[in-house]
This record gives structure tokens, sequence and C-alpha cells, in this order.
């Protein structure tokens, strides 16, 4: 019996979901960053193999909202956990439970979808009992489908955890051709390294309210042409981005080639363009445009 469905991930910033995902994926999908809240989209990542097919949803986190993109972020994960077959709550080991986890469980006994949780960094456990004590308060209320200690930096436990995901998925088709990443997805992943880039070069500099699109991606025989564009809210973000001589931006398009390059196995030629605008989070057709749907 082939088996398969949809799986959301939900938990807070920095709790490691990316870093999960990539593991269990083998590929650089998802943005990992140690600044909270990088990962904007639901991505689907597919994961497939002679028994069963899981395709899943980065969720962003479930935080009050802020402005139409705070909102925009609510309401996807409510969807996807009404949506998915399967939800997995990683929460990292090392915090003490709270209100926020408290909200979680409130929206997880409504959603009414099974739920896997998962105690993620494992390794940095120092106090054994006290995690216990933890741990207790996040289980005690809820009939979890199962329960799992996990490092995904040092991948341990991941096999167990994607055999008991396998196990509450039911019979189902393969929804995708093996290796599939379909061109929205590539678009998105390739947004996301040079979005991965600027963070990392200008140390900050640029707060998250940047968004990276791509304005077109064209596949030839020697190479793969990108033309991407920078959104920034500021002048003096644009200056920072482009920096001294055009330094900055160079650097940022050095980097992303490479990484790109090994992503898509090709030679790439890439543009960077940056533009401002002022009130792109609060601006539903710049986000729907760039692919956030309401
Ligand atoms: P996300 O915001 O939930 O997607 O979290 P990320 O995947 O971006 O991870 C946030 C930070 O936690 C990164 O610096 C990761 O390297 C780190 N991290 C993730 N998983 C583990 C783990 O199992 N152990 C340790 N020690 N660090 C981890
Ligand atoms: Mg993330």
């Amino acid at each position: 019996m082939y088996k398969s469905g949809f799986v959301a991930i939900i938990g807070r910033p920095n709790v490691g979901k990316s870093t999960l995902l990539n593991q269990i994926l083998g590929q650089k999908i998802s943005i990992i960053s140690s600044t909270a809240q990088t990962t904007r989209n639901s991505i689907k990542g597919i994961y497939t193999s002679d028994l069963a097919q899981i395709i899943f949803i980065d969720t962003p986190g479930i935080h009050k909202p802020k402005n139409s993109l705070g909102e925009y972020m609510n309401k996807e994960t409510a969807t996807s956990l009404k949506d998915a077959d399967l939800v997995l709550w990683l929460v990292d080991a090392n915090e003490e439970f709270g209100s926020g986890d408290e909200y979680v469980l409130n929206i997880l006994k409504e959603a009414k979808t099974e739920v896997i949780i998962a105690f993620n960094k494992i390794d940095l456990i120092k106090d054994k009992i006290k995690f216990e004590e933890n741990k207790n308060k996040f289980v005690k209320d809820y009939q979890f489908g199962s329960i799992l200690e996990i490092s995904a930096l040092n991948k341990d436990n991941i096999d167990t955890l994607i055999n008991e995901i396998i196990n509450q998925l039911s019979e189902g088709p393969k929804y995708y051709d093996e290796d599939q990443i379909t061109d929205s997805i590539e678009r998105f992943i390739v947004s996301e390294l040079i979005r991965e880039k600027i963070f990392y070069l200008t140390k900050d500099e640029v707060p998250h309210s940047i968004a990276v699109e791509i304005e077109e991606m064209r596949e030839n025989e020697e190479n793969t042409e990108i033309y991407a564009c920078i959104i920034c809210e500021r002048d003096s973000q644009k200056k920072i981005l482009i920096g001294k001589n055009g330094d900055m931006i160079k650097k940022i398009k050095q980097y992303s080639k490479k990484d790109i390059k090994r992503l898509l196995g090709c030679s790439i030629y890439l543009e960077l363009f940056v533009k401002v605008d002022k009130d792109w989070r609060n601006n539903k057709v710049t986000l729907s445009r760039l692919g956030y749907k309401n």
C-alpha cells in the first residue's frame, strides 16, 4: 500500500523547521538564518520513497499580526493546518512552555488534524530532569499522535520521525513525479537564496523589510539567465545594498551565483536590480505579485 499526504510544519521562529526540512530533503530549499522570521512563504518540499510520498508545507510561525504580511502569515498557517493530513509541531526542547505554546495547543484542538510533536535541539539539553518536566507541560493536555526527541542539526532520530510520519499517513497516490520540483518553487528557492546572501553580507544593516522578486528566469542551452529585483523600503537601504562603487551588490551577486549554480547545476547569468517601494509590506498588490496569495 502506497502512502502519501501533506504535512504542515509549525513552530516558533528559530526552532529549526528549515534545518529539519533541509535534512530530510537533503537539499537546500528553505532559507536558514539565525534571525527570526526569514521564512515567509509556505514551501513544499517533497520526500519520495518506495513506500511513501510526504509533501511538506513549511508554514510561518503563528503570532499576532502587525501588518498585512503578518495577517497573511497567520491566515496561511490556519489554512495549512486544516488542509494538512498531519501536523508536525516542532518545539525547541530548551525553551520553557509558555503562553505562545498554549495558543498553539488551542489552535491544534480546533483544527482536529493529527499532530506529531518533536522536541528539537535535544543535543543542547543539559538538565534531563528539567527537560522531562517541561516536556510534560506540552503533552499532558493533548493526545499527540506521537512524541519524539530529535536533533535536526545532528540528524538524530530523523529516520524515526520520517517513519512515524509515514505510519500516520493514509493510503494515497504519488502526487508528484520523482525529483519533481515545480518551476514556481524553483523560482522561490532562487529568490530565497539571494535574500539569504543579503542578510549574510549586510550583517542586518538592512532589516527584513526586503523582498526579492524574480523578474525573469530563462533556461538556455549553455546557461540559465536570471533577472531579479531587490525591493527595499528606503533610499538609505538601497544605498547599503548597492554599496560603495557597487561593491555590495557585486558581492551579493557573486555569492548568490555560486549557490544558485550549485542548486540548478548549470552556469548562471545573474542580473540584480534594487528598487525602493516604501510600503510593499502593506501593499496587497505587491504581496500577491510576489506570491503571497490571499
Ligand atoms: P526556523 O526558523 O524554525 O526555520 O529555524 P532554522 O532552521 O532557521 O534554525 C534556527 C537556528 O537553530 C539555526 O542556527 C540552526 O542551525 C539551529 N538549529 C536547528 N536545529 C538544531 C539542532 O537540532 N541543534 C542545534 N544545536 N541547533 C539547531
Ligand atoms: Mg525557517
